[in-house]
């Protein structure tokens, strides 16, 4: 479970995150949705112990992220916007080097990437550099190895991006899998349609603040709108 209670992140006098404070429970996709800018990355940052808050109680799996950020990053798998990888290692190296890093048992370890590799179908780039891989691979490797450590939470800022239509099924299918074994995933995108099917509940971000929660059916009937992309268009 994640709770974040008022939490706030400021750039020097700019403040990206303002305030915010939402729950996810186990067994829950929660829908981070906002514009461009609004403080989205900034709070996925925090949650997975990679930035400090400056202020506000960030808690996950009774962990909190303040006092221990390191026992966070155990937990939580993390696929951010920009997938920051080793570009002279190969999915395989980078994979095995993610393993030892995480101290994850080798059997383990082979057995999630073969599975992992198989889904997303990338057996053919294993032996190519990662710097040389299109941006869809980069990002499938980049969401294999968040997922490597059996994590007990994942955190995925627009984890869909540059994934063609069979992958982000293939994903959509891991996120759905992950709930049903009670795990809390917090999910960021610009697919509304697609946070519209898969989200428990959503809180739109606007300038660092969440400015309405609530399931998809909720936000719906508070906007007035008929469909979710109806109502960020009408909140943001
Ligand atoms: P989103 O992911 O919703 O697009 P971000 O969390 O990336 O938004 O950014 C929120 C705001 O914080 C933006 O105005 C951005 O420019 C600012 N910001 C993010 N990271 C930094 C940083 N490292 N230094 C200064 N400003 C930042
Ligand atoms: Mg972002």
């Amino acid at each position: 479970m994640i709770e974040v209670e008022n939490l706030v992140k400021a750039f020097g006098s700019k403040r990206a995150v303002d305030g915010i404070t939402f729950t996810v429970r186990n067994g829950e996709i929660y829908g981070l949705l906002g514009p461009n800018g609004s403080g989205k990355s900034t709070t996925m940052k925090i949650l997975a112990g990679i930035l400090r808050p400056t202020s506000g109680k960030v808690i996950v799996e009774n962990v909190n992220v303040a006092e221990d950020p390191l026992e966070v990053r155990r937990i939580v798998g993390y696929v951010p916007e920009t997938p920051v990888l080793y570009e002279s290692l190969t999915p395989v190296e980078f994979f095995n080097f993610v393993g030892s890093v995480r101290e994850i048992p080798r059997e383990e370890l082979q057995e999630r990437v073969e599975t992992f590799v198989r889904a997303f179908g990338i057996e053919s780039y294993l032996g190519e550099m990662i710097g040389s891989l299109s941006f869809g691979t980069r990002q499938k490797v980049s969401l294999i190895s968040a997922m490597l450590h059996d994590p007990k939470v994942l955190i995925l800022d627009e984890a869909m991006n540059g994934l063609d239509p069979k992958s982000a099924r293939i994903l959509r299918e891991l996120l759905l899998q992950f709930r049903e074994e009670g795990r809390s995933i917090v999910f960021s995108t610009h697919v509304l349609a697609l946070a519209e099917t898969i989200c428990d509940r959503v809180g739109v971000i606007y300038n660092g603040e969440i400015i309405a929660e609530g399931t998809v059916e909720q936000l719906k009937e508070f906007a007035h709108e008929e469909s979710l992309e109806d109502v960020f268009l009408k909140l943001t």
